[in-house]
This record gives structure tokens, sequence and C-alpha cells, in this order.
């Protein structure tokens, strides 16, 4: 397993349910998801940021709103009455 916790003080192994050191009994338990958690996390807010943006900028793609059916059936309206 390469993403283990360890002790910060003698570099023992600790399982993640421990809160102190079994071989120093040191509390100060290093995490193992220091940079690449990190890592996943901003991506994951940098996809999210993304998703939101489109959602955002392109309501077409979403439900249309009340004033966009109102527009659309003035717009047919209009078509129909230039015939
Ligand atoms: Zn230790």
């Amino acid at each position: 397993m390469m993403y283990q916790y360890r002790c910060a003080c003698c570099d023992q192994i600790v399982s993640a349910t421990e809160k102190s050191c079994p071989n120093c009994g040191s509390h100060t338990i290093r995490s193992p998801f220091g940079f690449w958690f990190f890592c996943i996390v901003a991506c994951l807010l940098v996809a999210i940021a993304i998703m939101v943006g489109k959602l955002y900028f392109s309501p077409e793609q979403m439900t249309p709103s009340p004033q966009g059916v109102m527009q659309q059936v003035l717009q047919t309206g209009k078509s129909l009455l230039s015939h």
C-alpha cells in the first residue's frame, strides 16, 4: 500500500484509525494525502467551476424559462401575422 499514515517523529507506519504512534506515542500523524489529495481536490474544483460556468452562461441548455417560452410564442405569432 503506497498511501499509508506515518508518524512524523519516527516514520512508523500507523493505521488510519490510530490517533497516536504505537512506537513513540507521538500524536503527529502525517496524512498520506498531502500533495495528491490537494491535486485531486484542485482538479475537481476546476471541473465543477467549468460545469457551473457552462450552466450559467448557456441558459438555453437548461429547462426553458417562462420568459423564453413567451418570447418564442411572440416570435412565432409575429411570423404568423407577417404572412
Ligand atoms: Zn512515532
